[in-house]
């Protein structure tokens, strides 16, 4: 038994005005939401169980037609690519697919999900540091457009092009430094160094690879758009070089993805309706910049090039959400309250970079607290929200995490848990699942079990 007791200590009492802010903000009762998409909520997890993925149909259609008016009222030429690595469900895919949208692929897998979609050959972008020999040789029969990363990519396809006979339009990936984004060198050519130029060169000598477009991505999340002006007025400023020393003629200038989505990134506190520009204004800054670099290009008979663009997050992030419910309730040794869900990074693996909007989805009566919320992982790192101002919340209460549509359904591992459901809204406001939960037979399906070790507990011999 120990001898010491706790120390007593004065209980202090706090008064909490409503709608006040104080030392964690806005104090006023959390606003709860019912329904996404015009479909109420609750019923959908009674009917397909906690966690769940839901995906707006009509909220998708409205974003990605939002960015083409954005770019195609201000640019004459504008092809959009669906990035495949921000979210590759297929309904995802062929819903954008419909809207006009063509591939963006990184991977062989990625490639030929895209062909499996439906998705014509030279309507896919393959960009990416790893595509091998025979994934080359069905790339360039499709006639798709092959991005190249680096020499020993060029030299892999200059050898597959001369062994099927075939001329093959190429675009080059570059990197460069704009001054608004940390670079990313270890994708593509850099300008700078002259090692763009320099394979630029190599191109020009080839027989059969032709120089016909430029590409970059300058990285993600990019919340000033003055980058893509800058990155713009660089990569018109290799083109024109480019042309003049090899004589090819650029057809395409691709600037990648990169837009910031409504998502707020760990440790900026300002609201992204504060911070994300709007499509509207990266358009602006990117087809103002484009039509001044590229006007001169008519009075030497030359056609303007054609702008592609590969918004990923920026189009999908906001039209799913992740529905959660509450499984324990505990205080932490410091006083902190804490939440155990039944969601954690396992299925949202963006809680590392993100803070989402958590929303009950039921009304909660009592004073909101700063409140840790956990996945239900065995993992330390399993933390959902460090730090969010939650009402006192009962096991079995649902809450949404918003948004997440962008990289959480390609990122997402199996591990401990099964990966639940993804529903469908469509724009008549049906359900339907897009995406299994798992089950013991889908994750161990691939398994296989060598004859002497299918006896776990079999009797042990007597010698
Ligand atoms: C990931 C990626 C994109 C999409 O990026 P977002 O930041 O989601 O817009 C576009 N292009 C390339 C080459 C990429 O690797």
């Amino acid at each position: 038994m120990s001898t010491t007791k706790n120390k007593w200590q004065k209980p202090t009492l706090t008064a909490h005005r409503m709608g006040a802010l104080n030392k964690f903000g806005n104090t006023s009762p959390q606003q709860h939401l019912e329904a996404f998409a015009g479909v109420a909520l609750l019923p959908l997890m009674e009917q397909y169980g906690s966690p769940l993925f839901v995906i707006s149909e009509q909220r998708l259609r409205d974003n990605v037609r939002r960015l083409l008016r954005a770019f195609e009222t201000r640019y004459s030429d504008v092809v959009y690519s669906w990035s495949y690595k921000t979210n590759y469900l297929a309904a995802v895919c062929n819903t954008l697919h419909q809207e006009g949208a063509w591939a963006e692929v990184v991977s062989a897998f990625e490639y030929e999900k895209a062909r499996s979609n439906g998705v014509p050959g030279n309507k896919i972008l393959f960009n990416g540091p790893h595509k091998e020999r025979a994934i080359l040789e069905r790339v360039v029969r499709d006639g798709a457009r092959i991005h190249i990363d680096h020499l020993d990519e060029l030299y892999l396809l200059e050898s597959v092009a001369r062994d099927l006979g075939q001329q093959v339009d190429v675009t080059m990936r570059l990197n460069f430094d704009t001054g608004y984004t940390e670079p990313w060198t270890r994708f593509g050519f850099n300008i700078e160094s002259g090692q763009a130029m320099d394979a630029a060169r190599v191109l020009g000598h080839s027989e059969v690879l032709n120089l016909r477009g430029l590409h970059s991505h300058l990285g993600t999340f990019v919340l000033d758009p003055r980058a893509y002006a800058a990155q713009i007025n660089i990569m018109c400023a290799f083109m024109t070089q480019v042309e003049m020393d090899t004589g090819c003629e650029i057809e395409s200038i691709d600037i990648g993805g990169g837009f910031a989505s409504m998502n707020t990134l760990h440790g900026t506190y300002l609201p992204p309706e504060q911070v994300v520009p709007s499509v509207d204004q990266y358009a602006e800054v990117i087809c103002s910049t484009l039509n001044a670099a590229v006007r001169h290009r008519s009075a030497q008979g030359k056609s303007k090039p054609r702008l592609i663009m590969e918004s990923g997050r920026g189009v999908v992030d906001d039209a799913e959400v992740l529905l959660t419910s509450v499984v324990a309730n505990k205080r932490l040794p410091d006083g902190r309250p804490s939440l155990v869900i039944d969601a954690g990074v396992n299925v949202m693996f963006t809680g590392f970079w993100y803070n989402h909007k958590v929303t009950p989805l039921q009304p909660q009566e009592g004073m909101a607290e700063d409140t840790v919320v956990y996945g239900p992982l065995c993992m330390n790192i399993d933390v959902m929200r460090a730090s969010v101002m939650l009402p006192p919340m009962n096991v079995g209460d649902a809450m949404m995490f918003s948004p997440v549509g962008a990289y959480n359904n390609t990122q997402w591992m199996q591990f401990i848990e099964y990966r639940p459901h993804v529903l469908w809204v469509d724009t008549e406001k049906r359900i339907s699942v897009v995406r299994e939960a798992e089950n013991l037979a889908i994750v161990t399906g691939p398994e296989r079990v060598p004859a002497h070790l299918q006896e776990p507990f079999r009797e042990q011999q007597e010698g």
